[in-house]
């Protein structure tokens, strides 16, 4: 039998997750050491008794083998929140690649040398006797004068806070300290949590729920034959009422939920209603939230403080200790998916750390993703369906599609097409608010020449450059900027030009067009100011403007109910992005963007303006027609071979070295493609190396290739055999490799 070694980690507290021990299991512990697991271990020269964590178990040793001790014993205590994450690390791991360390680093947030906010109060000791043989010994001494002034001003006080003892007495620090060390002033610390600010909303009552969300959740609590559970139910339907009721029965349960939410949705009032009605049970977590405020949500979570956390993708880490159920708002987010290594799906952890603890996952979406949508049609996933809005009188807007191309035949050479400037005009004129949608951040598009159709180009990254205002190409990629040329350095032609429109550029026509309308505009370039976005939406909710203009950012989750307009302005833009998911991508963007409108009593219309008014993604999302898009873009996927209809690994090789990359790249796909043949693994398909969509960025080359096949273990051999592949290679100094399992998006 094999000698089994245990890397060990001593101190989860400290955060220090680099730093792992060897341990040798010894025979009798040989199937209950396992990953996560805690252990007791000679430490350190004295061999002194310590606790700790097993986060990986190999058959080589990374040291001598005669200097490596023996675990002494395992201690049986499976609910320890550190296990369950460890095993939930290694997990991510296993299917998503990387290292042990990235992993951890993922689901046990690093305690930052942050300085935790006390507070510090002070009494005399109790024991009179020894403070009467202290005054006595001090006393005579000029060095003593301010210790016993502040012992006889204490005298006839209950106790003080350090500010207003420091303040009375104008005492230093030192003199508070020398009390305190001679046992005569007691001091008492109260750790004070940092709380996110932000005022919050009054949401108004409860609603009670109709009878198609009463029995969604009777449905799901009963269901004992699904652990995982899709709401598709369409905008404004009422799943949030769904979840908070849910939420409501595993808090009298005595257990806790985690609720995710893509962090733009993540809105002031989407924190207000679960706060109205939860109260301080309830955590919110946000990226902008400062390290400290972090780590104060977690040590809450930790010590049973909250049972609710509402967040982004991280949130799903929180340590609860008896967690009931998770839930996955705009499960098709594209946010839920991890854009750095290990590169995980928000959506596939959740199920795992659901199971561990025997909690359900719910995954809620008026556009689910067709991988969700796939597997609950499978089977895997329980299904539950809500047609209608939730809201007596609210019905769902009429859409119209605009061929943009008939309109340029028409002469209309305006960003607004007639049929939706006759719909501002109305609306305006009634006093409503307007939407419009534009998917793309910055003053215009890429640049290009007129007549020849070259491309500016950022020399580092090989994207093109996008115009900012101020007449500057700027990278979004790198940050390079440089001027706007006056005439193309190809051919000599002026006539270069901006492409396509940003956010601001529509705000200006809107200036020429409705001069009398109230604009405000929401983007990234408008709210990199904290807290920024949330006032752009009140505002707008006060009706303070009568039209807002933005990107992505407002088709999320926001309820105005003024809003009768919205007019996506040119629905292709998120077309043209090269990549298997662009259409499902459109569909769901466009689905959300009319969702917005008409969410109370007043009807809303809904106008897509486009160059393809027959794509499919266009089609049904004006029809509002989820099943019919689902089927035709499942037949794309099923022709061309992506997921769900098999897994999809990209392999990324970058590296300084073109040559050497590209040498490696080659090298690796040939050698995979035998290991698969020789593992007898069917169907493997390896398409590639090829540059990748970004060849070049910060000096650095990127190649890819791309793996595919149905079954996920094969998938995981072949990723686990190309890691090693590189260890055991020459190339390590200069090739680096990054694994994306089931991509969002092609590299
Ligand atoms: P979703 O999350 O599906 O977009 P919400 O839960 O946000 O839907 O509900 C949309 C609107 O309808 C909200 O203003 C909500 O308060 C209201 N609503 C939801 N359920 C009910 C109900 N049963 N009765 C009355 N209003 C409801
Ligand atoms: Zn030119
Ligand atoms: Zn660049």
């Amino acid at each position: 039998m094999s000698v089994l070694y245990a890397d060990i980690i001593v101190d989860i507290s400290a955060g220090n997750l680099d730093r792992v021990f060897q341990y040798k299991i010894p025979e009798p512990l040989k199937g209950t050491a396992d990953i996560g697991t805690q252990v007791m271990i000679p430490f350190g020269r004295s061999d002194r008794m310590i606790r700790g964590f097993i986060v990986n178990i190999t058959t080589q040793p990374d040291y001598d083998v005669s200097k490596i001790k023996d675990i002494a014993q395992v201690i049986n205590s499976d609910l320890a929140m550190e296990s369950q994450l460890i095993r939930l690390a290694w997990q991510i791991r296993k299917v998503y690649g990387g290292t042990m360390n990235q992993a951890l680093k993922t689901v046990i947030p690093v305690k930052r040398q942050v300085k935790a906010k006390v507070s510090r109060y002070y009494c005399l000791t109790e024991d009179q006797e020894a403070l009467e043989v202290y005054c006595h010994r001090l006393s005579g001494d000029k060095r003593y004068r301010a210790r016993l002034e502040l012992i006889r001003g204490m005298k006839d006080k209950d106790g003080l806070s350090r500010e207003e003892l420091l303040e009375t007495f104008h005492v230093s620090a030192s003199v508070i300290k020398g009390l305190v060390s001679d046992g005569i002033l007691v001091e008492t610390v109260t750790r004070q949590y940092r709380r996110p600010s932000g005022k919050l909303m009054d949401t108004g009552r409860a609603v009670t729920l109709n009878d198609a969300q009463a029995a969604i959740v009777r449905d799901i609590w009963e269901d004992q034959s699904h652990d995982v559970h899709l709401i598709h139910g369409i905008t404004g339907s009422g799943k949030t009422e769904i979840y908070m009721e849910l939420i409501a029965r595993v808090l009298d349960e005595g257990k806790q939920a985690i609720v995710l939410i893509p962090e733009i949705a993540l809105s002031l009032q989407t924190v207000s209603r679960f706060h109205s009605r939860f109260g301080d049970r309830v955590s919110v977590m946000n990226s902008r939230l400062s390290d400290g405020e972090k780590y104060d949500q977690y040590l809450r979570a930790k010590q049973g403080e909250v049972d609710i956390v509402v967040g982004p993708r991280s949130a799903l880490f929180m340590p609860f200790e008896r967690l009931g159920m998770i839930i996955i708002d705009e499960e098709h987010d594209g946010a839920y998916k991890s854009e750095t290594t290990p590169r995980f799906h928000a959506r596939d952890v959740a199920a795992w750390r659901a199971k561990m603890s025997g909690a359900k996952l719910i995954l809620g979406s008026a556009t689910p993703s067709v991988e969700s949508y796939a597997r609950a049609r499978a089977g895997i996933y329980a299904l539950h369906t809500l047609n209608v809005r939730a809201k007596a009188g609210s019905i769902l807007p009429q859409v119209s599609v605009v061929d943009l191309r008939e309109e340029f035949r028409q002469n209309n050479k305006k960003i607004f097409s007639r049929k939706l400037y006759a719909y501002m005009e109305e609306a305006l004129k009634r006093g409503e608010q307007i939407i419009l949608f534009l998917n793309r951040r910055g003053y215009a598009g890429f640049v290009s020449c007129r007549s020849c159709g070259h491309v500016f180009k950022c020399r580092h990254c090989d994207i093109s450059l996008t115009a900012h205002r101020g007449g500057r190409l700027k990278c979004h990629y790198c940050g390079y900027e440089e001027p706007l040329p006056k005439v193309c350095p190809q051919c000599g032609s002026p006539y270069v030009a901006a492409f396509g429109m940003g956010t601001q550029k529509v705000e200006g026509m809107i200036a020429g067009e409705f001069p009398q309308a109230r604009v405000l505009r929401l983007d990234r370039d408008s709210t990199s100011r904290k807290d920024s976005m949330d006032d752009i939406l009140n505002r707008f909710r006060r009706h303070e403007a009568d039209i807002l203009v933005g990107t992505q950012m407002i088709v999320k989750g926001h309820d105005f109910p003024d809003v009768t307009v919205v007019g996506i302005l040119a629905a292709d833009l998120s077309m043209f992005s090269n990549d298997y998911m662009a259409a499902e991508r459109t569909f769901q963007l466009l689905t959300q963007a009319a969702g917005r409108s008409g969410r109370d009593e007043k009807p809303g219309h809904v106008v897509i303006q486009t160059y393809n008014p027959d794509h499919y993604s266009i089609r049904c999302a004006a029809a509002q027609d989820y099943q019919e898009f689902y089927r035709q873009e499942m037949a794309y996927r099923k022709l061309l071979s992506y997921p769900p209809v098999v897994h999809m690994l990209v392999v990324l090789a970058t590296g300084t070295n073109e040559h050497r990359v590209g040498e490696y790249i080659t090298c690796l796909a040939g050698d995979t493609k035998d290991f698969c043949r020789q593992q007898g693994f069917e169907d493997m398909v390896i398409i590639g190396p090829a540059d990748a969509a970004v060849p070049k960025g910060k000096d650095v080359y990127r190649k890819v290739f791309y793996v595919k096949n149905k079954k996920y273990p094969w998938m995981i051999a072949a990723r686990e055999f190309m890691e090693k592949h590189l260890r055991a290679s020459a190339y390590g100094r200069d090739v680096s490799l990054q694994f994306d399992m089931d991509p969002m998006s092609m590299y």
